[in-house]
Parts: C-alpha cells; structure tokens; sequence
C-alpha cells in the first residue's frame, strides 16, 4: 500500500467517534488511544514526520486486534485496517518490533517448526483439549495434535456422485492444533459429493506477519502459496477453509487464480446442505470478526446452525473475543479483558443452562479465546467449529 493512498485514508476521517463504539480494546480501557480515532490521530501527525515511532505511539499501535470492527461501521469506510497494517510494517522497517515477537513469526513461517511442536505433543500426550497453560500470562491454550497428513490423503473421494473438487486451505491452527476439526471437513465434504485435495506443501497464509508488520515475510508466504495455488487452477472449482483469518486473507490479500468460499457459505449457499434432522441441544454462535466483518459472512452459519440444532441468540454474537493471534499473547492483559467481557456475555445469554448448551464458532483461533475465557471464568461450558456439529449429525 503507498504512503499517498494511507494519507487519504486518514484524511477520510472525520473523527465522529462511531468507532469507539464497537472497539473491544476500547470498551476495555476506555483509553482513546486503543481505539481507530485515536490512532488516526496520532499518525496523520506521525507519518508526515516519518520518524520513528515513540515507545508510547508503539503501544498504541501494539494496542489492536485488528478485527475491523471499527471499518465494519465506520460511515466513511476508513480502510483503518492497511492504516495499521502500513504502521506497523513501518516500526518493523526501523527495526522497532520486539525480538519476543520475530521468534514467534518465524515459528509460524516454517511448517517443520509446526511439525516439531506435533511431535513434542504425541511424545507427552496424545489427548487433545485446553492442557496447556501458559504460566507467566496464566492462559489456557491447545496444544498441537497429530498433524493433518497424518488424517487425509492428498486427494479425498467423494461419496456417490462427485459433484466437483476443491482444494482445502486449513491454515495452520486447523493443520496442527485443530485436525480433527480438519478431517471432518474434509469428511462432511465428501459425504455431499465433493471431492477435497490437501497439498502438504501449503504454507502459513501469512495474515500473523501481515497485521505484525513483517509484510516481507508476508510476500514470501503468499508467493509460496500462490504457486501451489496454480497447480490447481485446472483441477478444483473452489479453495476452501474453515477458519475464517485465513480465509479473509485469501480473499483480502491474494490475487488468487481459483475462486476462494468460506465453508459455511459453500455447505448452504452452493451445496444447499440440509441435514436429516436436528441434535437435541442449544446452541449460541458467535460470529468470528474475520468472517462477519472482512467476508461477509452472517447469515449462512446461523441458518446452519437453525438446521442442526436449537440456536439461540446470544448477547453480544458479533462482539470481537480478543484473540488477535499474537495479541493473546503479547498484549494478554487486554485480550483477557475483553475475553472476561464476552464470558460475561455468553454467562448472561445461557442463563445457567450450561448442560445443554454448546457455544459454537468458525474459527480456530476464537475457540482458542473462547475457550479459555470460559475456563477462567468457571464457565461449564465448551466452544466447538461448527463443522464439528454437522459432522455429528452426519453421523447420528
Ligand atoms: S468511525 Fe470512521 S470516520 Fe468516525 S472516527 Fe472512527 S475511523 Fe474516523
Ligand atoms: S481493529 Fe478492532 S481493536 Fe483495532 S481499533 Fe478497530 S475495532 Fe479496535
């Protein structure tokens, strides 16, 4: 993105403070610097300077998800997320990005890194839930399970007729946290006669490198991963994903040469899934940022969700759970703020009905969140993808 188009973007704003009121930093801190005005702010003063950034000015661009709540209603539509995205690959450029978070980028960056962590898992466990906690920021996270090789094959027959292929995008949770999940796609999908490739080769999409600033490391992985893309341009109708970070990247990010679904809008919208019948529990979905509020997809899980079972609304479905991938991690105060928040939320919504009752989401990263939000709240409960619940029903 060039400095010119980024001075636009900032100029667009006309401080209205809408903004402020869908920001989940913000309604955490109340500090106007958490939020997009604020940001704005201080960069259209900062840019025309171009000096390196303040400690403070650092911890006010540190200070974001980048869940695009604030450009979801901003009645300007600021592109606020290159605005941080341009930021923050400037403090990157001079070398103002903290050597705790370039080891955690390049760990992502290499599928053999991943592999390792699969390994030291099945050496110590082979369970799969929340049994890591990470002591100094006290929260819960997945450890790697068995890696997605080790479940599909590189191309995944469908059932009965085959109605056409697609290439599977799982992105890195789902590849080595989340498999499961992943073989059951693939599953789900051949069951309704569409036949799945898996390329191994596949790589990081990026999106961690991106919103940190590390935009070269960004290119490299979308060259990488454009080029498995061309292999097949010829033999797939659809890239598909199940998590919905990955899948705004694809969409937002890549110049991609086969057209790119979410799978909730793929299973309704092309597939026309109706399930046989309906499981006997109560369902509340919350709607992962990057797929409400960068895709465009609302509708399609919640009419999944009506079909397969009992939803209900929840307080608060639309608000960002404060993931943010590295966010959860370096800025873990806040993340766990508005983690507590949305606990809170879905407490309010469930009304002490915790046995029948199951959150459920589209992405892996808010089931990381949410998940431990829940279990450091007390909450009975436990979030799932919703490919887990139609493949039970699938299976029932
Ligand atoms: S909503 Fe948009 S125009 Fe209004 S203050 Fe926020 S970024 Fe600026
Ligand atoms: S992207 Fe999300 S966290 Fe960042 S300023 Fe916008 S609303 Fe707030």
């Amino acid at each position: 993105m060039s400095l010119k188009y980024i001075e636009q973007q900032l100029n667009l704003c006309v401080k209205c403070g809408n903004c402020r009121f869908n920001c989940p930093v913000f309604k955490t801190t109340l500090d106007e610097g958490g939020v997009a005005r604020g940001k704005i702010s201080i960069l259209q003063i900062l840019l025309k300077e171009n000096e390196k950034f303040s400690q403070e000015t650092l911890s006010y661009l540190d200070s974001c998800v980048v869940c695009g709540s604030c450009q979801y209603i901003c009645p300007r539509d600021v592109d606020y997320l290159n605005i941080i995205e341009f930021a923050r690959a400037k403090a990157v450029k001079d070398n103002q990005i903290s050597r705790a978070k370039k080891i955690f980028l390049n760990l992502l960056k290499d599928n053999k890194n991943l592999k390792f962590a699969s390994f030291v898992k099945s050496v110590f466990s082979r369970k799969s839930g929340l049994i890591f906690k990470l002591p100094k920021i006290k929260r819960h996270f997945p450890l790697p399970d068995k890696p997605m090789k080790k479940r599909v094959k590189h191309y995944n027959k469908p059932e009965g007729d085959r109605k056409f292929d697609v290439l599977f995008f799982p992105g890195c949770a789902t590849r080595f946290v989340f498999s499961d999940t992943g073989y059951k796609l693939v599953k789900v999908l051949n069951r309704l006669g569409v036949g799945v490739y898996f390329d191994e080769d596949l790589r990081c999409c990026g999106f961690p490198h991106l919103t940190a600033g590390d935009s070269e490391t960004f290119e490299e992985l979308r060259g990488f991963n454009l080029n498995v893309f061309e292999n097949y341009k010829e033999k797939v109708k659809y890239i598909v994903s199940g998590c919905a970070t990955c899948g705004s990247n694809l969409s937002r990010n890549y110049n991609l040469p086969v057209e790119f679904v979410d799978i909730n809008a793929l299973l309704l919208d092309v597939l026309e899934y109706k399930p046989k019948k309906r499981l006997d529990i109560d369902t509340y979905f919350h709607h992962p940022c990057h797929l409400m509020k960068h895709q465009g997809v609302k509708e399609q899980p919640e009419k999944l969700l009506d079909f397969v079972s009992n939803r209900k609304k929840m307080e608060g479905e639309d608000f960002c759970c404060g993931f943010g991938g590295s966010f959860s991690i370096f800025e873990a105060e806040k993340s766990k703020s508005i983690g507590d928040k949305k606990a809170e939320m879905i407490k309010n919504s469930i009304k002490g009905n915790f046995d029948k009752s199951l959150i459920v989401t589209s992405c892996p990263g808010c089931i990381i969140q949410l998940n431990d939000s829940i279990k450091r709240n007390n909450l009975p409960l436990k979030t799932v993808h919703i490919i887990d619940l139609i493949y039970s029903e699938m299976e029932e």
